[in-house]
């Protein structure tokens, strides 16, 4: 794995230290002498992770960090604080200015590219979904995720130790703000995580009675629980299990004897980078959904079912099954909207949406086809059955009034069906609309409020 490294330091031979560790090691390395210089940088090269000296003339390092973090565009980016400071404090300091993590002076390498790769696989992960969530802003559908700055989170937390002790003092330490349980057994730890809605998993790597990494691969590979993140407690030293926990996609870790103010704040570190996490997926989801929804009445639009109709179609001709296609116009719709206005217009076509999925069966596509017309496509259907479908609606339409809004009240409107079924193998989607508008436009010749099916 490569990365681009953003390597920030005011002393010319600290940067050139790790630059040539990290050239080593196959990193494209960029370099800042100065808080200013280094936020210049990230918007101009667009950093995987940025590698920061605390203490710096000017803005200091914590400031850089506070920035980085409260600005949309780059809080995202894994900051790393190097620092000759290593006091509890100066870390919870650190953490609080939205740091993801630590590295001493002088760096250790292996500590240096175990915590480098594992960040940057952890933003590689979020890169994705923030790409997507762009696409779904880009075409006007969405307001972005909020940055990683939220203060009060809050969560529910499950310490999997074997320890009671242990297990009182990390829950004293969190149960003022979260909502903490524990578990103290393997298989009751997966049962949990399948069942629980958990935001963040803390998992002793030194307990007793069984291997905590073992769990936390299990972890990983449960649908549950591969999106929460998961705190690992190693002993000081075990480097080993920490690399390896890294390396299996452990999101963060602290090591004993743990510090109470940095498990506060590494929690909340989690907690908020999960709740931003959870935020793009919301919107990645919902972008999706509204770019295949009609916006005013809730049913599919127009593009999806046109991509759908061909899939659709290419099923019924292998399963030798009928398609029917019903396309249904509002009579004289252009009346209400000049008659009662705009709005009570768009009320008309949303109680006629309803109406229409109302009617029809959880296997037809339902959509709004354009302006007052809409469609449904009927799998496994014959024109005779597709008629009886629509005459139906065609007659509940007629003769239950529409409420609207305003005076008076009530309006009754008549709607004109058109149908065409498919039935030669290779008939085209296109061809097969063709006929039922055709069907539609003999209806409206015909004198408006019937349904027509076209012969084949
Ligand atoms: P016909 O019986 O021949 O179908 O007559 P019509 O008046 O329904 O047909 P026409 O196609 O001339 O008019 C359709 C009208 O639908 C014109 C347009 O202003 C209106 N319309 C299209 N989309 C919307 C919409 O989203 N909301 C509202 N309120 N009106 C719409
Ligand atoms: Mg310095
Ligand atoms: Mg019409």
């Amino acid at each position: 794995m490569t990365a681009r490294v953003l390597v920030v330091d005011d002393i010319l031979s600290n940067v050139k230290l790790l630059e040539a560790k990290l050239t080593t090691e196959y990193f494209e390395v960029v370099t800042a002498y100065s808080g200013q210089e280094a936020l210049d940088k990230i918007d101009e090269s667009n950093p995987d992770i940025v590698l920061l000296d605390v203490m710096m003339p000017g803005m200091d390092g914590f400031e850089v960090c506070r920035r980085i973090k409260a600005n949309p565009m780059t809080a995202h980016v894994p900051v790393v604080m190097v620092t000759a400071l290593d006091q509890p404090s100066d870390r919870v300091a650190g953490l609080e200015a939205g740091a993801d993590d630590f590295l001493t002076k002088p760096v250790d390498d292996a500590a240096l590219f175990a915590r480098v790769r594992s960040l940057v696989r952890l933003k590689m992960m979020t890169d994705e979904l923030r790409m997507r969530e762009t696409t779904g802003q880009s075409m006007g559908l969405l307001d972005p995720a909020a940055t990683l700055t939220d203060s009060a989170v809050s969560g529910r937390i499950l310490i999997i130790e074997d320890r009671p002790e242990s297990v009182a003092w990390f829950t004293g330490a969190l149960q003022l703000a979260h909502d903490v349980s524990a578990v103290d057994t393997f298989e009751e730890a997966l049962v949990r995580v399948r069942g629980g809605d958990y935001d963040l998993i803390i998992v002793n790597l030194g307990m007793r009675g069984f291997d905590g990494l073992r769990l936390c691969s299990q972890l990983r590979s449960l649908p549950e629980g591969r999106n929460v993140p998961i705190l690992v407690v190693v002993s000081d030293g075990d480097r080993r299990k920490l690399t390896q926990a890294l390396e299996m996609g452990v999101n963060d870790y602290l090591t004993r004897p743990v510090d109470k103010n940095e498990l506060v704040a590494r929690v909340r570190t989690q907690l908020r980078k999960k709740r931003y996490a959870d935020r793009l997926r919301q919107n990645v989801q919902l972008s999706l959904e509204m770019a295949i929804t009609d916006q005013l009445t809730g049913l599919h639009n127009r593009r999806y079912m046109s991509r759908h109709l061909d899939n659709l179609l290419t099923q019924a001709h292998k399963s030798g099954k009928p398609l029917a296609f019903v396309i249904m116009d509002i009579d004289f719709f252009k009346s209400v909207n000049d008659n009662y206005g705009h709005d009570i217009g768009d009320e008309v076509l949303r109680e006629f949406a309803k109406r229409i999925a109302a009617n029809v069966r959880g296997i037809d596509l339902a959509c709004r086809y354009g302006g007052e017309e809409f469609v449904v496509v009927m799998p496994d259907t014959d024109v005779a059955y597709a008629y009886a479908v629509a005459e139906r609606l065609r007659k509940s339409i007629e003769t239950t009034p529409v409420e609207i809004s305003r005076a008076p009240g009530k309006l009754t409107i008549t709607i004109s069906i058109g149908i065409a079924s498919s039935e030669s193998s290779d008939e085209k989607a296109e061809d097969l609309l063709h006929r039922a508008d055709q069907a539609l436009y003999r209806a409206k010749n015909g004198g408006r409020n019937r349904v027509v099916a076209d012969a084949a």
